[in-house]
């Protein structure tokens, strides 16, 4: 069965036209669109995401960061698509995030105190079958 992976274009890369320079350099190394969708996200089914942060002082932020414009869903496919999307995406904070990575070369963050990081990709397999099927329903 092919592995998958769950991903969120976050509101600033649809701000600053990113979608698809990111979307290229997924389809670039090989990895299938298999859903795409163009949708707002809700605080209760973000908190079900990010249920390992939610009791993070930093929590409120993120909330507002991701409900603060239309976002981008997508799963994608591909042999280890997990391990070889988070590389590309990189390390969660951009100052940190190598550079090649999509954090390391696009990413901006703590300007104004905040972490802007463009992108979400679940971190395993598990992860990524359930929240395809939170955002998907399949
Ligand atoms: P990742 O997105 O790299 O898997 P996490 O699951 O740890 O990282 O965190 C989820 C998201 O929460 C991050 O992508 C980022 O948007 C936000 N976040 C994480 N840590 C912080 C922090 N210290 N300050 C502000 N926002 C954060």
């Amino acid at each position: 069965m092919a592995e998958h992976v769950f991903i969120i274009l976050k509101p600033d890369a649809l701000e600053r036209g990113l979608v698809g320079v990111l979307l290229s350099r997924l389809e670039n190394k090989g990895y299938l669109i298999e859903r795409l969708e163009m949708t707002r996200l809700d605080p209760f089914r973000l908190r079900k995401l990010y249920a390992h942060i939610a009791d993070k002082p930093f929590y409120s932020d993120v909330e507002s960061y991701m409900t603060s414009g239309p976002v981008v869903t997508g799963a994608l496919s591909g042999f280890r698509v997990g391990k070889g999307v988070r590389q590309i995406v990189g390390a969660t904070d951009p100052l940190r995030a190598a550079p090649g990575s999509i954090r390391g070369d696009y990413g901006r963050a703590w300007e104004d105190g905040n972490m802007r990081n463009l992108i979400h990709a679940s971190d395993s397999p598990e992860n990524a079958e359930r929240e395809i099927s939170l955002w998907f329903g399949a």
